[in-house]
């Protein structure tokens, strides 16, 4: 392609809200032949909502959400704004106050902790209760099963080392995405989620989304995620990424195109090679269409 046919290019993309920065970015983009999609943010609409919650102590609704709101207020966690818009409905009805704990520690892919009241709250994934020495039972394991049966993401709440909730919640698919995943598949392009997100909460939004349970990495950890990116170059393929999150930015990196979501955090859009203005994954095939009339010799 020429300078001038690159420009052009560029330009198209930038009208369209699909913004590539360089000539190299959209080079690279013909010839990816393999796109690893975050879940949370990426796949879904990021704006997970608390749907149910189950108490395994004899505590109050409001109490409980106090508690953990005042742990949750100090993340940007899609899931801790969640829960904080929750908690906010009693606030309103004048129930409870939310204070703000002491000592928080986040967790990244984990969860989050802190002091509220001489109570160390723990806020997070059954892999952080766990990795803490909190024993789980098959009560809690039952209800977990049958949460991430239905899609939904969960979250444990612990008080000094003893679960005593599940907060259920519900993050809708984009609802392009399923389309976006069979079109690619038509263009030669294989799709793969990866998430740190739990593996049953996972192979049901891949059912819903049209990825194969083969296709699906769970529980990934940040540089597990770019890890994963890498493996496949190794294995010879041209892989992009497409993400939203802090945790993506590793990945998007080490992609041979990192493409992040527009309404992502700050940090993705920087590490990314292409943003996607409109955070409407069709773009993702716009972004591809375009590289593809630009270098492809055969047109
Ligand atoms: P994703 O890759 O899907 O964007 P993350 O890596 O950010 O997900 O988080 C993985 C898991 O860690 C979440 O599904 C949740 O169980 C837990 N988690 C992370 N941060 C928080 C938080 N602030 N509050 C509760 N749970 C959290
Ligand atoms: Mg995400």
């Amino acid at each position: 392609a020429t300078p001038t046919a690159v420009m052009v290019g560029t330009g198209i993309g930038a009208s369209q809200g699909v913004l590539i920065k360089g000539g190299h970015a959209l080079e690279s983009t013909h010839k990816v032949n393999c796109i690893l999609f975050d879940k949370t943010g990426t796949l879904t609409m990021g704006k997970p909502v608390v749907v149910s919650t189950k108490l395994l102590k004899n505590m109050a609704l409001p109490i409980f959400y106090e508690l953990v709101a005042a742990v949750e207020v100090n993340s940007s966690h899609p899931l801790a704004k969640a829960i904080v818009e929750h908690t906010k409905k009693f606030k309103e009805d004048n129930q409870i106050g939310i204070d703000e704990g002491k000592d928080f520690v986040s967790i990244t892919g984990g969860g989050v902790k802190a002091t509220v009241r001489d109570k160390e709250i723990m806020v997070g994934s059954k892999s952080l209760m766990l990795d803490s020495d909190i024993s789980i039972s098959t009560e809690v394991d039952e209800l977990l099963r049958e949460a991430e049966g239905l899609a939904q993401t969960t979250v444990l709440v612990s008080i000094d080392g003893e679960v005593i909730g599940i907060i259920t919640i519900s993050d809708p698919l984009k609802p392009e995405a399923r389309d976006v995943i069979s079109i690619l598949r038509s263009m030669k392009v294989k799709s793969i989620m990866v998430t740190g997100d739990n593996w049953g909460t996972a192979k049901a939004i891949g059912k819903q989304v049209g990825i194969d349970n083969d296709d699906i990495i769970a529980e990934a950890k940040p540089d597990q995620k770019a890890d994963h990116v890498k493996n496949l170059q190794m294995s010879g393929l041209t892989v992009a990424m497409v993400g939203d999150g802090i945790n993506d930015s590793p990945a998007l990196v080490a992609a041979d195109v990192g493409m992040a979501i527009g309404a992502g955090t700050d940090i993705a859009i920087e590490a990314a090679d292409i943003v996607l203005m409109r955070s409407n994954l069709e773009d993702v095939i716009t972004a591809i269409d375009l590289s593809r009339k630009t270098f492809s010799r055969i047109r």
